[in-house]
């Protein structure tokens, strides 16, 4: 059935429509929108180092404010210059690398003061030596990296609601300027649906780093061994970059893995690790990774 739309609610439509399309019409200037985008940023970096609840299972207790993605006393202070690394850094609305000082360095919220302890062993020595440094680490890694999406969803959650108030605000406005009653608006497309997907694509993110903490736990409760697969090697070439942190391959058949991967200078060389959630992951990536060297 169609419906005869009278032109004045058209136009109030076509400017929703618009701006759902093109989220920028929904600020009055160039300079609101600007304001509204620096206060977003600020209070994200802000907001990063703040205590959430202990990613420990079982553990609720406030997390300390910083906990070290890679020990400071080994891979860190290796790439060291003045006193300061550089880091890739979100600013001024564009990704910059940054000087900062090493303190501050790879750091996130994570454990209460009681579990941050369980990094300990390492932490004081320069170099990841045994199973139980490996596994500390990937833990730390598999945390942080769950703790980071949690918290870029929270930030993209609160875009998508001032977004969506700030549609029904100007839908109010069209409406009221046209004499219109108007109700409420909802929007999947456009903008708006693309940051829904965005949201949607990060929880499935946290689903399969979850699995890999499931795999992973009792390696560090001390009930068992890592239920993860992998690899790790010491090669005697000094690379300048201290990481760890999550690889997620999509394959052309629709499987994704999740792993881990580690770059970590030590020693005068570089520890090279990779776990993964299955065995046949795992061969695999190494087999690519032989290949392309061989
Ligand atoms: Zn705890």
């Amino acid at each position: 059935m169609k419906k005869n739309i009278p032109n004045r609610t058209k136009k109030v439509l076509n400017k929703l429509f618009d701006a759902a399309e093109n989220p920028s019409q929904l600020f009055l200037s160039d300079g609101e929108r600007m304001k509204a985008l620096y206060k977003m940023i600020g209070a994200k970096a802000a907001g990063w180092q703040k205590p959430v609840s202990c990613m420990y299972r079982g553990c609720s207790k406030p997390s300390i404010a910083k906990s070290h993605t890679i020990q400071r006393s080994g891979p860190i202070s290796q790439l060291l210059e003045d006193g300061h690394v550089v880091t890739p850094r979100f600013l001024d609305g564009e990704l910059k690398i940054k000087s900062i000082g090493a303190s501050d360095a790879s750091t996130f919220p994570g454990f209460c003061s009681e579990h941050e302890a369980i990094f300990r062993p390492f932490e004081t020595t320069s170099t990841i030596s045994t199973r139980e440094h490996v596994d500390l680490q990937a833990f730390r890694t598999i945390c942080r990296e769950i703790r980071r999406k949690r918290y870029d969803i929270q930030h993209q959650e609160s875009l998508l609601a001032d977004l969506a108030a700030r549609l029904e605000d100007m839908g109010n406005r069209e409406a009221s300027r046209r004499k219109i009653e108007f109700q409420s608006v909802t929007v999947n497309g456009g903008a708006f649906g693309r940051l829904k997907e965005a949201i949607e694509r990060g929880k499935q993110v946290i689903d399969r780093l979850e699995n890999l903490y499931n795999l992973h736990f009792d390696a560090i409760d001390k009930q068992s061994e890592t239920q993860l697969a992998g690899y790790v090697a010491q090669i005697n070439i000094a690379f300048p970059v201290a990481l760890s942190g999550i690889i997620e391959h999509h394959a052309k058949s629709g499987n994704i893995s999740t792993w881990i991967a580690g770059v970590i200078p030590q020693g005068g060389g570089t520890l090279m690790c990779g776990l993964f959630s299955d065995r046949d992951c795992a061969r695999k990536v190494l087999q690519l990774c032989a290949n392309r060297i061989l």
